[in-house]
């Protein structure tokens, strides 16, 4: 029997390094969350990305104790939710994720969305309280989400540390490959979510030729090729065979000509799945 390949490591900027791929929990329930986590974590996932809004932090800190690995072994994500950009709220709900997880720290936290329409569009502000985690040592890096590149063009011109990764929406039926040029030239590691569409590129006829090509899945074909343009991702299920399927893509390469294939898949902002950043508002009541 062959060990798990090893996923590989990505140094951020401000040293530290984090696996490129993980397991994402979003809409999974509370309840079925430390199950799910420890099955991964089984399977030989080390990254976890959580949040707030997802409620099931809780789960994501009990799955990771279940499963007897050490807390230092596993990357832990959360994020700020919507609602707590103002500097007061933020300490509270950063104590409060940390609490829910029941570690003393997270490896890496991050403002879920900018907001740019709420709060009079300070963001910096926000941003700033994030740079204070990092400083008490509790958050170990800082990043964002959903920042389109105006966004991070603000906050490279009004604070200190250049986030370390933007977590955004990519998959090939949008590539969002504006915002990562502007990481890639700035140090800021893009983290794709939603890597499968949510499940809408499995069926894709280009997707589905190239896996049959090369024996593999279609959702293994797409993994693979965030892997290889290299952003972090971590994809969701609750089921144990696709947890495995998707955590299966280290032992297989694409050619230059089918990653091609697939980018060309990109639909634009037709193809995006979530709301836009620049207008988005929802808070939790
Ligand atoms: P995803 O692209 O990971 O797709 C998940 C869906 O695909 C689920 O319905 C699942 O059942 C299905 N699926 C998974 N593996 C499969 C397989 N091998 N074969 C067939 N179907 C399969 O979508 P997602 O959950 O939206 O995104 C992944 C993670 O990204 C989230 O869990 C979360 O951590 C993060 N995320 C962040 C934001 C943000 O605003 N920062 C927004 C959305 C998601």
């Amino acid at each position: 029997m062959t060990s798990a390949p090893k996923v590989p490591d990505i140094t951020l900027n401000d040293g530290n390094r984090i696996p490129q791929f993980g397991f994402g929990v979003y809409q999974i329930p509370p309840d079925d969350t430390a199950s799910a986590v420890r099955t991964a974590l089984e399977i030989g996932y080390r990254h976890i990305d959580t949040a707030e809004m997802y409620q099931n932090e809780k789960g994501v800190g009990q799955g990771i104790r279940d499963s007897g690995i050490d807390r230092d072994e596993v990357f832990i994500t959360s994020k700020l939710n919507n609602g707590y950009h103002k500097p007061d709220d933020a300490r509270r709900a950063f104590d409060a994720s940390i609490d829910a997880l029941g570690f003393d720290d997270v490896d890496l936290f991050l403002i879920h969305w900018p907001l740019p329409t709420l709060y009079d569009g300070d963001f910096v502000s926000t941003w700033k309280m994030l740079e204070e985690f990092k400083k008490d040592g509790r958050a170990r890096s800082i990043g964002v989400s959903n920042f389109q590149v105006h966004h991070l063009q603000e906050l490279a011109r009004d604070t200190e540390t250049v986030p370390a990764v933007n977590q955004i929406e990519v998959h090939p039926y949008y590539t969002n490959d504006a915002v990562r040029a502007y990481g890639i030239e700035h140090t800021i590691v893009t983290e794709a979510w939603s890597p499968i569409a949510q499940g809408k590129v499995l069926g894709d006829p280009v997707v589905g030729q190239i896996a049959q090509q090369i024996g593999k899945s279609p959702a293994q074909v797409v993994l693979r090729w965030h892997v290889e343009r290299g952003d972090i991702v971590f994809p969701k299920s609750v089921s144990p065979q696709r947890i495995r399927e998707n955590f299966d893509i280290f032992d297989f390469e694409l050619s230059d000509d089918q990653i091609e294939e697939i980018t060309e898949l990109d639909k634009g902002v037709a193809g995006r799945l979530g709301p836009d950043p620049d207008t988005f508002a929802w808070i939790p009541k």
